[in-house]
């Protein structure tokens, strides 16, 4: 007779219900104010010592101020990098919370404030910590590896936080130093990553909202009207659509990919926040977004996040004016995420990430 089964189970969570792909409204402005505000942003942050920090998927409006106040607009390893090392005594973070709180982790000295605390992120909320703790020490002989996108007490159990930019490197690192790991969130990029490097991992179940509704079939359609371009493929989307990528990769991997490869047209996988910097950096190409629907669907492609989309001209505007939105972090807590979260950058800083090239990230 067999022993019975003693393994935990991953717990799946429902974290729902979560605001549609495409549902955030885009900000409307009186004749005029869009000017005012981006003008009155940019004499804020000097007059308050800030930079803005913007993520890819932010409104293009903030990315431009970013850009043009000597801020910054990147991916989320970068951002926390940028944050890290800027002299300014206020970060503001325009992107979605634990964002704002990897820059906290980093910078407990300077004030961290966001245009809005109600930016979620799908993943983060699939991996509470009360669930995620108690599964992990139900595994002590396990290295724990979790992805940026997890709160500051989930970040505290870990071993690693990593990026979609370094995570199959990481891994890789560990499973050749003979290390069994516990992955969370992200399902998909945890797939994508234990199928690169061949790792022991267990799978937390959680996944992106926006990612996952891309299909495989209708992008398929898409390439047969465009056979000249190249797939361009963010490792958060389900399996069959990363099966069909020229290149899989982080945000800043995807817009390096456009830039290097001969191609002149993209279908791109992603938050279509991208494209504003895709178009900056490849001027001349073509960028279409990969259908997030299936055929007889209303909406084609809903690819933005509706968290991201939370961030515009007046809720950054108001912050700036009043200070609200900080971000507070348990010390103790902050001082356990920090541990791993230095280690994603100190292993950055060492060189130890490949250059992506096709299929990988
Ligand atoms: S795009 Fe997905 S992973 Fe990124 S913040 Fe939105 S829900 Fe989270």
């Amino acid at each position: 007779m067999n022993a019975p089964d003693t393994t935990p189970a991953i717990p799946v969570i429902d974290a729902g219900p979560f605001p549609s792909p495409g549902s955030t409204p885009l900000p409307e402005y009186a004749p005029g104010e869009r000017e005012e505000l981006i003008a009155r942003i940019k004499q804020l942050l000097k007059e308050k010592d800030a930079v803005l920090v913007a993520h890819y998927y932010t409104d293009q409006d903030l990315q431009m101020i970013a850009d043009e106040t000597g801020g910054h607009v990147s991916d989320s390893l970068d951002m926390a990098r940028f944050g890290n090392e800027h002299p300014a005594s206020t970060l503001v973070v325009a992107g979605v919370r634990f964002m704002g709180e990897t820059a906290k982790i980093l910078n407990p000295e300077k004030r961290v404030i966001m245009p809005t605390l109600k930016a979620e992120c799908s993943l983060d909320l699939g991996c509470p910590a009360d669930q995620f703790i108690p599964f992990c020490d139900a595994w002590p002989d396990r290295t724990v590896v979790v992805y940026a996108n997890t709160s500051a007490e989930v970040k505290a159990r870990s071993d690693w936080v990593v990026t979609s930019s370094i995570a199959v490197d990481v891994v890789r690192h560990l499973s050749e130093r003979g290390e069994k790991i516990i992955w969370a969130p992200d399902r998909h990029l945890g797939r994508y990553i234990q199928t690169e490097t061949g790792a022991d991992m267990l799978l937390w179940q959680a996944g992106c909202v926006v990612h996952e509704a891309f299909k495989a079939t209708a992008i398929e359609n898409l390439k047969r009207l465009h056979p000249e371009a190249a797939i361009l493929v963010h490792p958060e989307s389900p399996e069959p659509v990363i099966a069909l990528a020229d290149v899989v990769g982080s945000t800043t991997q995807i817009i390096k990919a456009a830039q290097n490869l001969p191609n002149k047209t993209f279908i791109v996988a992603t938050d279509n926040g991208i494209f504003y910097k895709m178009k900056q950096s490849s001027p001349g190409k073509t960028f279409i977004e990969a259908p997030s629907a299936g055929e007889g669907a209303t909406c084609e492609s809903c690819a933005h996040c509706p968290w991201m989309a939370m961030n515009e001209l007046h809720n950054l505007a108001e912050v700036l004016e009043t200070g609200a939105n900080e971000i507070h972090i348990d010390e103790e807590v902050r001082r356990k995420a920090l541990v791993a979260t230095e280690r994603m950058l100190a292993f950055s800083r060492a060189g130890k990430q490949h250059v992506p090239g096709k299929g990988n990230a």
